[in-house]
């Protein structure tokens, strides 16, 4: 092995012969964002003393996943709100296909897990006696005190969130213990048992700082890796590429580690296609909930509100005429505007904080206090961005944006696959144990809604939540957290129960080759050229990333036609999967740096084949203004109001694709 320097310049070289370190434990969290700190804190409570638990992220716990930059909202609180209601809501925006148990049981534990976040130190904006806003810089009763908070819409709170994802990782490194963590290790597959068949029995990874792969062997393991970035075109260009509304770190590798190794995934052909500031990504929520801006057209016209967008809507009934506009059928009234040409489309960002200073003036507010609250509205709306996009506030600086006086661009965006925004493609989980879960008259677990350990995938052993738990969105970052922390508790009962020794498949070395594959294949061959990047005997990961991104751009519904595909591009789009498959193996790394690529891409592809097989397998365009299909443009309830489930079989490599019967549990009024 080659000596690594001990404070290296540039990329860290990959060596041939990494180190193999093996770890036998109980239970593996892989992943460190909210769900995983969820599972990591709850654990310990239930976990007896010889439990052995150990968490991997890729990242930095302190600072990973989609909370990373911090958020200035928690989207779910319950709080005052029936969960019924909440369940409702969340039906209504996912166009009536979810699981309704996974959702209420969200909801009946999200709430604790905010209380918790506050007890930690994240400062939530409460209401003083008077009912005025407090922004968290002044004492309040607490919300377990009975404290309060700012709403800004029925499911939002508003927080002072730059320091969340700090402030919800250090009791989940605590509880857990510095030695029981491994940061900057990339989990690149799950391992099945040996012996025992669908059961779980380890993963294996490779630190991105040393050249070590790393063995686990375990009983029961949670994956949350969030969900996947970068597999479609990004409307950004250049240099820019790396900005992207979700988080670079998550690669789809929940969906497709947990496929690989037999999972059956659900509603993965649902995406997230987000309107959001242009270029910047900034977060539109705080505009459109706290300060009641509208979206204008370039004609100024607010297309959203009139008569043609009710006529436009008419079209996706029941859903095009809920109260509250599911997000999917907002962004198509936009698609609709910008494709006949009325675009740019503007957040009236001048005309909403202008209004709010008119109030006041009417109200009869001295001009010394009117100056002092229009201080207050701007700095409001700057720090909306500083404390979860500041990339958006430097593009506002840069361009000379005043919101006070000019509107702001907004744009629909590439599409994401996540399970837990305002997405729900994910893993099909088992629900809580109780009585008013349905039972399913079907053996397969794929059909069924309970099997005895709430939030286990179909495989023994194997635990998700947040975006990782599909058919069941908005629950955003407190309900993921809570998410974990009901999953933790089964994950003991499960190794309570079940005692075994867990076996693995391939040798250590085996393992380790297939991880280091892309390093030998590098040095084998990079003489044959005068540049290490271009070479008759490998590719590097880069050049396979375009295209990916050219092929789910084209042909599977990306900006590049307006998100609309068909079968016949569908098809296509698989074809060219396929061939992309087959050509990863041909893809050379010559640092560390470009490992994590490999393996990253060959995680995007697996789990973009799957978006792309369900959105071939459904025969309707269920989510309009995320994707379209020209060949079934409409919302067609009457055959298609049912979960798409698929499975991929590990050992004969072969996808099963199904409709699964979508019950309803809570009464469907709105
Ligand atoms: P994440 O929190 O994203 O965590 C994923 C983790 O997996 C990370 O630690 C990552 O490093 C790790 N990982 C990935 N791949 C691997 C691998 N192969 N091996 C090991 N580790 C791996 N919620 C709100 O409440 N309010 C908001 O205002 C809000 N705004 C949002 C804005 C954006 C841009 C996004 C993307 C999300 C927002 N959310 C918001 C939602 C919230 O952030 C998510 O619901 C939540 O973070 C999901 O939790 P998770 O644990 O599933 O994924």
């Amino acid at each position: 092995n080659m000596a690594l320097p001990n404070k290296p310049k540039g990329e860290i070289l990959a060596v041939v012969d990494p180190e193999i370190v093996e770890h036998d434990i109980d239970v593996l969290i892989v992943g460190g964002g909210m769900a995983a700190c969820g599972t990591a804190f709850e654990i310990k409570k239930w976990a007896p003393a010889d439990l052995k638990i150990m968490l991997v992220d890729k990242a930095a716990l302190e600072r990973s996943g989609a909370v990373a930059q911090g958020l200035s909202a928690i989207n779910t609180y319950i709080g005052e709100n029936k969960i019924e209601d909440y369940v409702k809501m969340v039906r209504n925006d996912l166009m009536g296909v979810v699981r309704e148990d996974l959702i209420y049981d969200c909801g009946r534990h999200v709430d604790e897990s905010v209380k918790l976040f506050e007890e930690w130190g994240l400062p939530v904006w409460k209401k003083d006696a008077a009912g005025d806003n407090l922004d968290g810089s002044k004492p309040a009763a607490s919300l377990r005190e009975g404290g309060t908070p700012v709403r800004t819409g029925k499911w939002q709170i508003m927080i002072n969130g730059e320091s969340y994802k700090p402030i919800v990782a250090e009791p989940a490194a605590t509880a857990l213990g510095a030695d029981n963590i491994l940061e900057r290790v990339f989990i690149v597959k799950l391992l099945l048992d040996k012996n025992k068949p669908n059961q779980i029995a380890g993963a294996a990874g490779f630190s991105t700082r040393d050249n070590t792969v790393h063995i686990f062997r375990c009983k029961a393991a949670m994956v949350a890796c969030g969900g996947a970035v970068n597999i479609f075109r990004p409307r950004s260009t250049g240099e820019g590429k790396g900005r992207a509304w979700y988080p670079v770190w998550n690669a789809g590798s929940t969906y497709t580690m947990c496929a690989q190794v037999g999972a059956t995934l659900t509603m993965i052909e649902n995406r997230f296609t987000p309107a959001r500031f242009k270029d910047g990504y900034g977060p539109v929520g705080a505009w459109f909930l706290l300060f009641k801006a509208k979206v204008a057209n370039g004609l100024g016209e607010y297309y959203a509100m009139g008569d043609s967008a009710k006529e436009e809507l008419a079209q996706f009934m029941p859903y095009g005429a809920s109260p509250v506009t599911p997000t999917c059928l907002r962004n198509h009234l936009m698609i609709k505007e910008l494709k006949e040409g009325r675009g740019p489309i503007y957040m009236a960002t001048d005309v909403a904080l202008n209004a709010f200073l008119d109030e006041r003036k009417e109200a009869g507010l001295d001009d010394k206090s009117l100056k002092k609250f229009w201080k207050h509205l701007e700095s409001e709306a700057w720090e909306d961005f500083l404390d979860m996009s500041v990339g958006q506030a430097g593009l506002w600086a840069g361009m000379n944006i005043e919101p006070e006086k000019v509107g702001s661009e907004i744009m629909p965006t590439e599409p994401y696959m996540l399970g837990s925004h305002s997405g729900c493609c994910g893993i099909w989980t088992s629900g809580p144990d109780e009585a008013w879960v349905p039972e399913v008259a079907n053996e397969s677990r794929s059909h069924k809604y309970k099997w005895g350990y709430n939030r286990m995938t179909t495989v023994d052993g194997l635990f998700t939540a947040g975006d990782g738990v599909g058919a069941s969105g908005h629950k955003f970052s407190s309900g993921s957290h809570a998410e974990g922390r009901i999953a933790a508790k089964q994950m003991v009962k499960f190794c309570r129960d079940n005692d075994f020794t867990p076996e693995l498949m391939q040798t250590p070395q085996e393992i380790a080759d297939e991880i280091y594959a892309p390093v030998r294949l590098y040095n084998e061959h990079v003489g044959a050229s005068t540049a290490a990047d271009v070479n008759p005997n490998y590719c590097k990961p880069a050049g396979l990333m375009m295209r990916l991104m050219k092929a789910t751009d084209e042909y599977g519904g990306g900006v590049a036609t307006y998100y609309m595909t068909s079968g016949k591009l569908l098809n296509i789009c698989l074809d060219l999967l396929l061939l992309l498959r087959e050509d990863a193996d041909k893809m050379a790394a010559g640092d560390l740096h470009e490992l994590l690529r490999c393996w990253e891409n060959y995680h995007r592809i697996w789990c973009v084949e799957t978006h792309i097989r369900h959105i071939e397998f459904r025969k309707e365009s269920r989510y309009p203004g995320f994707y379209y299909r020209s060949d079934f443009p409409n919302v067609d309830d009457e055959n298609w109001k049912c979960f798409v489930n698929s499975t991929f079989n590990p050992e004969t490599k072969e996808w099963l694709c199904e409709k699964v019967e979508c019950l309803n549990i809570i009464e469907t009024e709105p």
